[in-house]
């Protein structure tokens, strides 16, 4: 029999909620429906992946998560903040003051340090910092870069590329950091290491990280995964859960999210949270 254990961990709040997410490109004859219909939650303290193949909307749903781009139809609340007719002005500092961004191609200023390139996200989300660029070496040391704190791009390698974006985007502490293809242009060691980096991050509790991938490697870092086809969640599970406890959504059918979650802990006992 096993034994039942309730979690230490603090329960997880929602960092994100999207509901009725609907995203259309183009008009008339050339309209396209890219997302249709997408209800999504974000908690503390876990890494979510976002999977799916090539064209089915994850980067879309990201962008849209992130206030870069609007749905053109449903809400969005990032953080506790409602962006319900914001304008673009209005979403940006949703963005600007809530969401940490890791992009597939790093996208560091190159003429910049390691540290500055950190330091200029405080300056976006105009973050009210004593020491920024003390503030930005603990970004760099909280990623194992503090040694690099003083190198140009072109000096790092594209694991500590990555790893300077992801503390770029942790600076000033987002609630929520979304990451597209992390690890897609990574081989294997360094993909796994920002993985491990990213789901490190994600254990704050104050914090969810959204990842998008279609990398199998990345699976085994995820507390869920959610599976995106043609517009539409068709699936979620959690990695650890034992098989009984499965959860499984499907369009149309969805189940409620963290009802009830069980998670192996080191093969002798098991863990149940009701949230
Ligand atoms: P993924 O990231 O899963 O590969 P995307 O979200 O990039 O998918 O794209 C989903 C679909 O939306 C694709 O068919 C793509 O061609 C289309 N799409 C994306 N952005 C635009 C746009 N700005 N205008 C028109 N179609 C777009
Ligand atoms: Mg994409």
């Amino acid at each position: 029999m096993s034994v039942m254990v309730e979690a230490a961990k603090p329960p997880s709040k929602v960092m994100l909620e999207a509901k009725g997410i609907v995203k259309v490109f183009g008009t008339g004859a050339g309209e396209v429906k890219v997302l249709k219909g997408i209800d999504l939650q974000l908690r503390s303290g876990e890494l979510t992946l976002l999977m799916g193949p090539s064209g089915s909307g994850k980067t879309t749903l990201l962008s849209i998560l992130g206030c870069i781009l609007t749905p053109t139809e449903g809400d969005l609340e990032v953080a506790g903040n409602s962006t319900e007719g914001l304008d673009a002005e209005g979403l940006a500092d949703v963005r600007r003051k809530n969401v940490g961004f890791v992009f597939q191609g790093y996208n560091l200023f190159p003429t910049m340090t390691a540290t500055e390139n950190v330091m200029l996200a405080l300056d976006v989300r105009s973050a009210l910092v004593v020491d920024a660029p003390a503030h930005a070496v603990g970004a760099l040391d909280a990623v194992g870069l503090a040694h690099r704190a003083t190198a140009f791009p072109s000096k790092l390698s594209g694991g500590e590329k990555q790893r300077v974006a992801i503390a770029r985007a942790l600076a000033g502490s987002p609630s929520v950091i979304l990451a597209d293809e992390p690890t897609a242009a990574l081989d294997a060691e360094n993909g796994r290491a920002v993985m491990a980096l990213l789901s490190e991050v994600a254990k704050d509790p104050n914090r969810a990280v959204l990842a998008v991938t279609h990398d199998h490697r990345t699976i085994p870092y995820a507390d869920r995964i959610i599976r995106i086809e043609d517009g539409y969640i068709v699936g979620e599970e959690r990695p650890g859960e034992t098989p009984d406890q499965g959860s499984k959504t499907h369009a149309g059918k969805r189940r409620r999210s963290g009802t009830n979650k069980t998670k192996a802990l080191g093969g002798r006992y098991r863990i149940r949270r009701h949230d």
